[in-house]
């Protein structure tokens, strides 16, 4: 009997309004623009005032359905018109069983432009995660024992944020975590209100030294400014500090990691291996952080691999998403024998589980692994009333 082909590839945006945006509450001189987006102070960085998503629907020629995310939280129509205008066509009738295959051709098409990451390979990434998840329905397997096997059903789960407007808000909040369960938290630099040390200094004596800090640094400083601050850190014995410095400055980055005496994360704005090596060479951190809605699953599994000739450990990055790439993310790490945690994006997970029908949870301090073939996730039927106009403003 022939294969299923791939038959159909759709697009939908996807925009859920929600009180307080990411990042917590706005902070004096921000303020949402006519487009539904605001630039937080503290990193520059644009947001949007919604949740937003793009979703990648593949029918393959039988009717079974695979769903695919992407990151599409800035400007989402550049993702859909690429998948829409020239990944969707072009992969029309492959065999999903190709599906590393595929992901290599689309990334080769668009080189000679000058076109190798950014939003292409976003797009890229969510048409790989519906692949995969149709593969899995067709097969009849989870996705994680077609990944070369499964080493976990569950994973622990750092707490990633806290969304409080003062300080002993905070750390009401983690103490609340840590009663569930949790036993590592990261804050947020972007919004440290009363200072970054200050403030592991205030969480290392209200939770005792059993629990995992971190802190992100979100790209805020020189190198050398952040080895003078990971000095200052020291004290109070983070498990890690992440994004250091800039992005572009590799050799920056390497600087930290060999002068800080805590492991340096970083590698949520990477998409390829090819992004990675030369990080990896330079041992410019100490444990990677590669994001789903970014890199894909045959990208995850090739950037988690090489980490691991690497010694290097995964700490996966999680965002603002529905939930689709998050359990592409577990399926993917627990498959991988270096990734002792994932990251818990708590105000964004747990709110929009209502809108995916699934049995991944997180809950006392770790993941379940969602159940059934291919990735166990769905969008339900709740979440199309959120479908936003292509073109249209985030609002
Ligand atoms: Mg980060």
């Amino acid at each position: 009997m022939d294969f299923a082909r791939i038959e159909r590839v759709e697009t939908f945006i996807i925009s859920i309004p929600r009180g307080v945006p990411y990042l917590g509450p706005l902070k004096e001189g921000e303020s949402i623009n006519e487009r539904g987006y605001l630039i937080r102070k503290g990193n520059k960085a644009i947001y949007p005032s919604t949740d937003m998503s793009v979703l990648i629907k593949i029918t393959a020629s039988d009717g079974t359905v695979g769903w695919g995310e992407t990151y599409g939280i800035v400007a989402p129509d550049a993702v859909t018109s690429i998948i829409d205008d020239v990944l969707g066509p072009v992969i029309k009738g492959r065999d999903p069983r190709d599906v590393m295959v595929i992901q290599e051709d689309l990334y080769d098409l668009m080189r000679v432009r000058g076109y190798f990451g950014g939003y292409f390979v976003d797009a890229i990434a969510g048409v790989d995660i519906a692949i995969w998840d149709v593969l899995g329905k067709l097969l009849k397997q989870p996705v994680v024992k077609l990944l070369g096997g499964q080493r976990k059903s569950k994973l622990p789960a750092y707490i990633s944020g806290l969304p409080g407007s003062s300080m002993a808000e905070r750390v009401a909040m983690a103490q609340a975590f840590v009663a569930q369960g949790y036993t590592a938290i990261k804050y947020h630099a972007v919004v440290s209100i009363d200072g970054i040390v200050e403030e592991m200094k205030v969480l290392r004596e209200a939770l005792g030294p059993q629990i995992k800090l971190m802190v992100d640094l979100h790209w805020k400083f020189t190198a050398q400014e952040a080895v003078q601050l990971a000095y200052r850190l020291q004290a109070y014995n983070p498990y890690f500090i992440e994004a250091p410095c800039q992005p572009e400055d590799i050799e920056g980055q390497a600087h930290v990691s060999r002068s800080v005496g805590m492991p340096v994360a970083l590698g949520e704005e990477l998409r390829t291996v090819f992004e990675y090596r030369p990080r990896m060479e330079r041992r410019a951190m100490s444990i990677v952080q590669p994001e789903m809605g970014h890199t894909g699953i045959s990208q995850f599994m090739q950037i988690g691999r090489m980490a691991n000739a690497f010694h290097m450990q995964v700490i996966p990055h999680a965002s603002i998403g529905l939930g689709i790439f998050q359990a592409a993310s577990l399926h993917a790490a627990a498959a991988l024998p270096n990734c002792p945690m994932h990251e818990y994006q708590h105000s964004v997970f747990d709110r929009n589980l209502q809108y995916v029908n699934t049995t991944m949870r997180c809950e006392a301090g770790y993941f379940s692994l969602p159940e059934g073939a291919g990735l166990g996730i769905e969008p339900a039927e709740s979440v199309w009333q959120y479908v936003r106009p292509k073109g249209a403003a985030n609002s």
